[in-house]
């Protein structure tokens, strides 16, 4: 899949992350193999690279590629099943319960896979997964060429894939050290939430932690009943009871945090805890709304993620980076509580940050790996184009995403999958349809 060739990207707008709020007109991101080796004027290309292969991308702005700070892949076999409830119905009586009758190995691969092509084509390059048979996923991503971090999950209740929790760490980790060696895939420690998991599983789940240095990715304070729970058991609410059990500290990424009081903004901030920020799941499932700005303003890392296609039901982190840039505003009664560099940065760096991948991705800069997504600003809806960011932020859609880079490697061309066999994969999916709407009495 990799040449010796340099390739240099020449578009009409860089927007590198890093340096921060940069945005770079008539700017080329130049590869070799699987990184990026120099970010360079395009007039002044020629004469440094004057064999480079040039890809013109007039029109386009190149950006890091979207990293999906949480989700759960497979269940795209699952959308629109069940629409329009609460959190817990949603989950306990139909999610679950659907669960147990088709989950397998290849459920989670072929559903990874779906997910992968539509994460891609949305300029989404590396997904935070938390799922049943993460070997799975991981055969999916690496098929596609994607970028991942995947769950080694813990929940108490058994499965197709383990028997306790026990057993699913321990199967986790094996999945981990049989990978070691892949470099689209990394792993993180997932207990699935504070009300599915035990004091016992979570104090080993710290330990690995340390152990490891592996994040903690935890559905959490996503809504009131869980906290409601908590309180009655444990007699604290559950981000305290997380800290108590030593989990408060760089490696956790909370997923959701939507009901956090101020002592729990600046728990979060002074261990340098991070946060998956999931708006529309958050609005879908009527849990409420994170307050993204006093995060911010508190330095608390915050990505955003998608979650998965059955409670949201697109993994399409651009829609998340408009709609969480409009509620952060909403919330705070404040438009200047965030601007369109910071969303950006939600959508990449922050992602990469919770995920300890910010030394590899996140950002165009020399010496990182070439994730990078070319978005296509040269058409009626986005124009004029006085800011080529407010028009990602605020006008564009995923269907403005061209080409797409992961690693080095192109992987969508001209909005068309290069790694993906897609009358395979609608085959597949049909099959996966049949057998749930058949099972559909669940
Ligand atoms: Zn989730």
């Amino acid at each position: 899949m990799q040449n010796d060739a340099i390739t240099a990207l020449n578009a009409s707008w860089v927007a590198p992350v890093v340096p921060r709020q940069q945005l770079w007109a008539d700017f080329s991101v130049v590869m070799h193999q699987d990184r990026i080796i120099d970010l360079i004027s395009t007039k002044d290309l020629a004469e440094k690279y004057p064999h480079a292969d040039c890809v013109d991308l007039s029109g386009h702005l190149l950006i890091p590629g979207l990293v999906n700070l949480h989700t759960h892949a497979a269940m795209s076999l699952m959308r629109g099943r069940a629409d329009d409830l609460p959190l817990q119905d949603w989950l306990q009586k139909n999610i679950w319960p659907l669960e147990n009758q088709v989950m397998s190995a290849e459920f989670v691969k072929d559903g990874t896979l779906l997910a992968c092509a539509e994460m891609l084509r949305g300029g989404v390059t590396c997904f935070n997964d938390m799922y049943f048979f993460p070997e799975s996923a991981a055969k999916a991503a690496i098929e596609v060429h994607m970028r991942a971090s995947l769950g080694i999950l813990a929940i108490e209740s058994h499965s197709a894939y383990g028997m306790d929790a026990l057993d699913y760490l321990n199967k986790g980790l094996a999945t981990r050290d049989a990978l070691r060696d892949e470099s689209l895939i990394s792993f993180c420690l997932a207990p699935h939430a504070p009300y599915s998991v035990s004091n016992q599983t979570l104090e080993r789940i710290a330990l690995y932690a340390a152990e490891l240095d592996l994040p903690v990715h935890i559905h959490l304070h996503e809504a009131i009943d869980e906290i409601e729970q908590s309180l009655q058991q444990y007699q604290v609410r559950p981000l305290k009871r997380l800290q108590h059990l030593g989990l408060v500290d760089p490696h956790l990424v909370a997923v959701h945090a939507v009901h956090l009081n101020t002592e729990e903004i600046e728990l979060l901030s002074e261990h340098g805890a991070h946060v998956a920020h999931c708006p529309t799941s958050n609005l879908k499932l009527a849990n409420g709304l994170c307050d993204v700005g006093a995060l911010l303003k508190a330095g608390v890392n915050v990505g955003l993620g998608s979650d998965g296609s059955a409670s949201n039901n697109r993994l399409d982190i651009l829609a998340e980076m408009r709609l969480g840039a409009l509620l952060a505003k909403f919330k705070q009664n404040d438009a200047g509580v965030i601007n369109v560099h910071q969303a950006l940065e939600m959508a990449t760096l922050n992602g990469a940050k919770a995920l300890g991948l910010d030394q590899k991705i996140g950002s165009l800069e020399i010496g990182k790996k070439a994730d990078i997504v070319a978005v296509n600003l040269n058409t009626l809806e986005l124009s004029p184009c006085y800011h080529p960011l407010s028009h990602l932020t605020y006008s564009a859609g995923r269907e403005n995403v061209n080409h797409v880079w992961v690693d080095g490697v192109q992987v969508l061309q001209h909005g068309q999958l290069l790694h993906i066999d897609q009358d395979a994969l609608i085959k597949s999916t049909q099959h996966w349809f049949e057998i749930i709407k058949r099972d559909s009495a669940c």
